[in-house]
């Protein structure tokens, strides 16, 4: 079984972007520019990601990463010091991918391509677009000095991908204040085999603040905003109380159901798993297995958001519509979005819990049990 790292090198100062945060901290698309490469390697299943940062933004890395499982370790001087120390963070990889943190453009797909290719037996390989304009080289006066010739002139993109021992080795060969501006320069000063992949625009680095507005444009070519639907539904019993968006309610009725039968946060479950295509509640938590007889909801939630993180995914908003004639629900509905907001980590502003009654018509309105609707919206890679 091939061992697969990914380093994010996100020391740098970032300071060409303008704003206030290094660009790598900025939000692009509702997320931090670092994060969206972290989620993307998450998404492609690499076993462990090294996050290089300025130790002054340890903070700001963790909270630009919180829900993935990163290592962040201090940056050096130079890229080349970064990536040195992030290398010593990658333990017993076969395989190193390593990534510009101001790309925040890369798919899962792209870093799963690398990643084979070094399986099948490429030692160093890295993404490349090939150069349409016209290279000059200016004079400090800004008169033409020279023209260059363009042909067979790449692009040279990132991750790059190695095989960890010649990355390793190749590391271990240069002075130790090399600085190199890439790591394929690295593997070949020390006489290593390279190779150039097909590269995609949407890896363009975030250099300057007008990058932003081009940056979320392409990357918004390769995502798609999905709404799922759930309903769910429980017959009242015998009981005290019962249990709906997380809250507790005094009743004189309970609800019969495997788990705690809150069919408010059963029916969300059940749309977070059809805006991912991922199936229902039912098959991920069967009521045939005892392990999840009267069981907090809670659990069910945060697995389905386990599948958003792993799917690249994010969650936007919810809207959970609660349908019954008793116990009145308006009361509760703001404790109950506050704790479906805490559970699934967003805004209260992105959560919604309502209710209606069916005017005393149906099972719902003859009281003998109530019912739960809910959509999810998220954005996902397309
Ligand atoms: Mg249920």
């Amino acid at each position: 079984m091939t061992r697969t790292a990914a380093i994010i090198v996100g020391a740098g100062r970032g300071e060409r972007a303008g704003g206030e945060l290094p660009k790598q901290y900025q939000q692009l698309l509702g997320r931090p520019v670092l994060a969206w490469s972290a989620h993307a390697f998450a998404a492609a299943g690499v076993d462990r990601i090294v996050v290089v940062a300025n130790p002054e933004r340890h903070a700001l890395c963790r909270a630009a990463t919180a829900g993935l499982s990163v290592e962040i370790v201090p940056g050096g001087a130079t890229r080349t010091a970064s990536v040195r120390a992030g290398l010593a963070a990658t333990g017993d990889a076969d395989i190193v991918l390593i990534h510009d943190a101001a790309r925040p453009g890369l798919t899962p797909a792209l870093a799963q391509s690398l990643i084979a290719r070094i399986e099948a037996g490429e030692t160093a390989i890295a993404p490349a677009l090939p150069v349409a304009d016209t290279l000059l080289r200016a004079a400090p006066d800004g008169t033409v000095a020279a023209e260059l010739d363009r042909a067979g002139a790449m692009r040279v993109q990132t991750p790059q991908a190695f095989r960890a021992d010649v990355l390793r080795a190749a590391y271990a060969a240069a002075a130790p204040d090399a600085a190199f501006t890439d790591d394929l320069a690295v593997v070949r000063a020390a006489g290593g085999r390279t190779r150039l992949a097909p590269g995609d625009p949407r890896l363009m680095k975030f250099t300057y603040a007008e990058d932003a507005a081009m940056l979320e444009r392409l990357m918004s070519d390769s995502r798609i905003i999905c709404v799922g639907h759930g309903v769910d539904a429980h017959r009242f019993g015998p009981g005290g109380h019962v249990t709906l968006c997380g809250v507790r309610i005094a009743h004189d009725k309970g609800l019969l159901g495997h788990s705690d039968a809150d069919a408010g946060w059963h029916a969300l479950v059940d749309a977070i798993l059809g805006a991912l295509c991922e199936g229902d509640i039912g098959a991920h938590f069967p009521p045939s297995d005892p392990q999840w007889k009267g069981a907090d909801s809670e659990r069910f939630l945060r697995h389905a958001l386990a599948r958003v993180e792993a799917a690249g995914a994010r969650l936007l908003h919810v809207d959970v519509t609660l349908v019954c004639e008793r116990p009145r629900i308006g009361a509760h509905r703001d404790a109950m979005r506050a704790r479906t907001a805490e559970a699934l980590a967003l805004p209260l502003n992105r959560v919604s819990v309502k209710a209606t009654t069916t005017e005393r018509m149906g099972f719902t309105g003859r009281e003998e049990g109530l019912a739960a609707h809910a959509t999810a919206t998220l954005d996902r890679p397309a």
